[in-house]
């Protein structure tokens, strides 16, 4: 084992070897939620696409309108239903709301600053009309040739109607990354089955299966490794011919009976990293034929904040999504938090905004790394800086609202 390294260290240095996987698919535009668009899409015409009345009212030339005139009704443009004609002077089209700007005309009156003649056939204007009053010009929400959507952007509900305004029924997306998953240790058993002295539930396998549904990744379950070193390297390169990832929980930990470090020392490159985080410390990275390798530790919650810390932003760029900022806040602390100086906390915390609006945050109970009840209280981490020892109440502490993952 190398000396510890810091987190943002350990997440620089998988992304420097990770480049995002080359193929593509083509999906229905309704079936693009949460996928990963592979190219910049430019609008293929101008929204709106033609001038528009944003009022109900009368179409008018304003250049030569005055108060008091008295044009003639020509026609009449409802959505939908253009009119087709041009207009001259002295004349005016009954125009509806999001209907056509006829030809000729370029302004529209509202209805309220008219009146009507008795037989309906022209209106006087009662109120001064301008060029451009309540038209809503072509290509003002969207212009023709505009990038509307980057590459590497995840498609949320508002792109997908934002797509569909531009008549675009398909889309070019990432392929879906396949992420296998296994378990180490002898003690654990799967859900459903009765528990011996001495043995625990597999949850870490749920857990990191769950959190990689959220980065809507294909899962492929594999259980637990089996205690035998043959077994493990078989099963391993396996998955490294079937899946972009492996990722494994348990068994990284110095002096642990490690046949999975055996194991991926004589099948692949992978290192074992300390990484100066808490909860979190031993991780492995690497490569396995040509799947990536991420050895998280065992204790539940340190796999669940290793997956959200180093592991997302990695298969993020594999899967070819845009790098994001993630939301950082300055919180209160409204308690003592206990911590050393020497690695960096993710400590679980509530956060909250008191009734000044200040923002507050207090411990969610036990930060011990086995303890998951209090990563389900909690609604955030207190990133606690690597050479920052305890937090006394009043001193602001920064707070990571969780991500979609723990969510
Ligand atoms: P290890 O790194 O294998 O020594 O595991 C550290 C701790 O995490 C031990 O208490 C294990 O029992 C526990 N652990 C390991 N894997 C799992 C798992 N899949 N689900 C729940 N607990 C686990
Ligand atoms: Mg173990």
């Amino acid at each position: 084992m190398s000396a510890m390294i810091p987190v943002a260290e350990a997440v620089e240095r998988m992304l420097e070897r990770v480049t995002r996987v080359v193929q593509t698919e083509i999906v229905p535009l309704a079936q693009g939620l949460g996928r990963i668009c592979a190219k910049p899409i430019q609008s293929p015409i101008d929204v709106p696409g033609h001038d528009n009345s944003a009022m109900d009212g009368y179409a008018v030339r304003a250049g030569s309108t005055q108060v008091g005139d008295q044009p003639v009704i020509v026609g009449t443009s409802a959505a939908g239903h253009p009119y087709c004609g041009a207009v001259a002077a002295g004349q005016c089209v009954r125009i509806m709301t999001g209907a056509t700007v006829p030809t000729g005309t370029d302004a529209i009156i509202i209805q309220e600053n008219v009146s009507v003649s008795d037989d309906g056939g022209s209106i006087t204007i009662n109120e001064p009309v301008r060029v451009g009053d309540n038209i809503r010009l072509r290509g003002a929400d969207v212009s023709q040739g505009a990038t509307v959507i980057g590459q590497g952007e995840r498609l949320n509900p508002v792109d997908i109607g934002l797509l569909a305004s531009l008549g675009i029924a398909e889309v070019e997306v990432q392929r879906t990354l396949k992420v296998a998953v296994f378990s180490t240790g002898d003690e654990l058993v799967s859900p459903g089955q009765p528990l011996q002295s001495g043995q625990i539930y597999d949850s870490n396998r749920y857990l990191i299966g769950a959190m990689l549904q959220r980065l809507n990744i294909e899962v492929m379950d594999l259980g637990r490794l089996p205690d035998n070193l043959e077994a493990i390297k078989g099963a391993l390169t396996d998955a490294s011919t079937q899946a972009d990832a492996i990722i494994t929980s348990g068994g990284v930990s110095v002096g642990d009976a490690d046949y999975t470090k055996q194991a991926l020392e004589a099948l692949g490159e992978v290192g074992f990293w300390k990484v100066a985080m808490k909860p979190g410390k031993p991780f492995a990275f690497g490569r396995l034929n040509q799947a990536w390798f991420f050895g998280l530790p065992g204790n539940p919650v340190a796999a669940a904040v290793t997956m959200d810390q180093l592991v997302q932003p990695v298969l993020a760029k594999l899967a070819g999504e845009q790098q994001q900022a993630t939301l950082q806040l300055s919180a209160t602390s409204a308690e003592a938090l206990k911590k050393r100086p020497g690695r960096a906390d993710f400590q679980r915390i509530c956060y909250w905004q008191d009734e000044h609006g200040e923002l507050k945050l207090k411990s969610a109970g036990s930060q011990s790394s086995g303890v998951l009840s209090t990563l389900k209280l909690a609604n955030g981490f207190a990133a606690i800086e690597q050479e920052r020892g305890k937090v006394e109440p009043g001193e602001s502490v920064t707070v990571l609202p969780f991500s979609k993952l723990l969510r």
